[in-house]
């Protein structure tokens, strides 16, 4: 027998990723309960209900050719009304971390932009937002990202909701949640 290509690793690899969420969501009855919820679901190319019948038949490609989970804003109204009790935002929260392990091109932004606000908060306690988007064009490598938030950012400096200040300091007062947290994920 000829030794898998790399094509076929990945492949196998997505699958096997999925496979944790799967779990999470087994008892789906597709009900369309958590799209009716959803108050980001008119911007989703697929919505919730949808991409968990992708899940539920173990198809990661369908599933991370979509933006929906990175449209996800947490707010955990389909948690709270969905009739099987599953855990759908952390089912959303983890396929956003297998979308940034992956590096997967069309979640690039929304990684990188999750991972440089995280980061933030673990250096200093809260969100700095001028090194928090400083750092994120920087990841992003693109010199006219900036122009696109410059009318938001002007207006957030102007009503007094934005320091332009950089951090003097890292504080790291949450670096024991942070490492807790990151354990947590790993004993998965
Ligand atoms: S609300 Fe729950 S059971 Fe209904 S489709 Fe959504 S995940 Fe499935
Ligand atoms: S937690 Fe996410 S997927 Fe669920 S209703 Fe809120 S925004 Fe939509």
């Amino acid at each position: 027998m000829g030794s898998s290509t790399d094509a076929e690793i990945k492949t196998t690899r997505a699958h096997d990723e999925i496979a944790h969420v799967r779990e999470m969501i087994q008892a789906c009855i597709q009900c369309g309960t958590c799209t009716g919820s959803c108050p980001n679901a008119f911007a989703m190319d697929l919505t919730p209900r949808q991409l968990w019948r992708h899940v539920l038949l173990d198809q990661p490609e369908a599933v991370f050719d979509s933006r929906t989970f990175t449209l996800c804003s947490a707010c955990y109204y389909c948690t709270l009304r969905c009739p099987r009790g599953l855990p759908l935002t952390e089912a959303m929260h983890a396929l956003k971390r297998l979308a940034a392990k992956r590096r997967l091109p069309l979640h690039k932004p929304s990684s990188a932009f999750y991972r440089q606000f995280m980061e933030s908060v673990r250096r200093h306690g809260r969100v700095n937002e001028l090194e928090f988007m400083s750092l994120y064009f920087a990841e992003m490598r693109n010199p006219l990202l900036p122009l696109r938030y410059t009318s938001l950012g002007t207006r957030l400096v102007a009503k007094g909701k934005l320091a332009l200040r950089w951090p003097v300091r890292r504080r790291r007062t949450l670096e024991a949640i942070f490492r807790k947290a990151a354990e947590r994920e790993e004993g998965r």
